[in-house]
């Protein structure tokens, strides 16, 4: 089964990710963490993201799709996806469908968070990353405990997690990304789910759809 969890920034795609990974066998793909290692390797490319996610605007659909392209195409992965962040564009929507068929693979459903943005800007403005085992925490509501997945954190917080660049990041989503959940409705593969019940609650829920899909 491949999984889709979609949601505007801050909705908890890579928290709820992270558990469905250890309890499913699963890996998680996050464009945004795939882009960000490119910036952190320094390279020209790396340079031109880095302006562009500090704008709040999307990578283009070619290097997001060529990202996608090369885990889809792996056989360590096959049918065994969590897309965090991707697709965002209709264009990236049709693209993945293409790739699907392409590898013969399958989109088993899309779990959509939905969320209230005043509180979920609180959220991001949280948010904190292990630099280390890549885990992310809230230090808010879910701050990490003294060890935890055999890893001594060493939290960081995003360049893009200040409160201009996510007024700008839920705009970009309002008008790019949220068209593509009727795409999806009319493939039956939507799910909604209230992204501000308490983490565990939402994973419940979560857990328990995906227990029940026909895979
Ligand atoms: P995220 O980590 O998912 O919040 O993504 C951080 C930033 O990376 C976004 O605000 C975009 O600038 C960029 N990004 C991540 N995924 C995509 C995508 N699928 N298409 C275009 N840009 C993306």
């Amino acid at each position: 089964m491949n999984i889709i969890l979609f949601g505007p920034p801050g909705a908890g795609k890579g928290t709820q990710g992270d558990y469905l990974v250890k309890d499913f066998n699963l890996f998680k793909i996050s464009t945004g963490d795939l882009l960000r290692k490119e910036i952190d390797n320094k390279t020209s490319l790396g340079n031109e993201i880095k302006s562009i996610i500090e704008r709040g605007s999307l990578v283009s659909d070619n290097i997001t799709n060529r990202l996608i392209e090369n885990v889809l195409s792996d056989k360590k992965y096959y049918n065994r996806l969590i897309f965090d962040g991707y697709p965002r564009t209709i264009n990236q929507t049709k693209k993945l469908d293409e790739m699907i068929s392409k590898y013969d693979q399958k989109i088993s459903c899309v779990l959509s968070l939905k969320v209230d943005q005043e509180i979920v800007t609180k959220r991001i403005l949280g948010r904190q990353i292990c630099s280390k085992c890549g885990l992310i925490f809230n230090k808010f509501f879910n701050p990490p405990k003294v060890v935890e997945n055999k890893c001594e954190h060493d939290l960081t917080t995003r360049s893009d997690d200040n409160v201009d660049i996510i007024k700008k990041r839920f705009k970009t989503y309002h008008q790019e990304t949220l068209p593509i959940l009727s795409y999806y409705q009319k493939q039956n593969l939507l799910h909604e789910i209230d992204g501000m019940k308490e983490i565990g609650i939402i994973y419940k829920e979560i857990g328990g759809i995906i227990k029940g899909l026909d895979t």
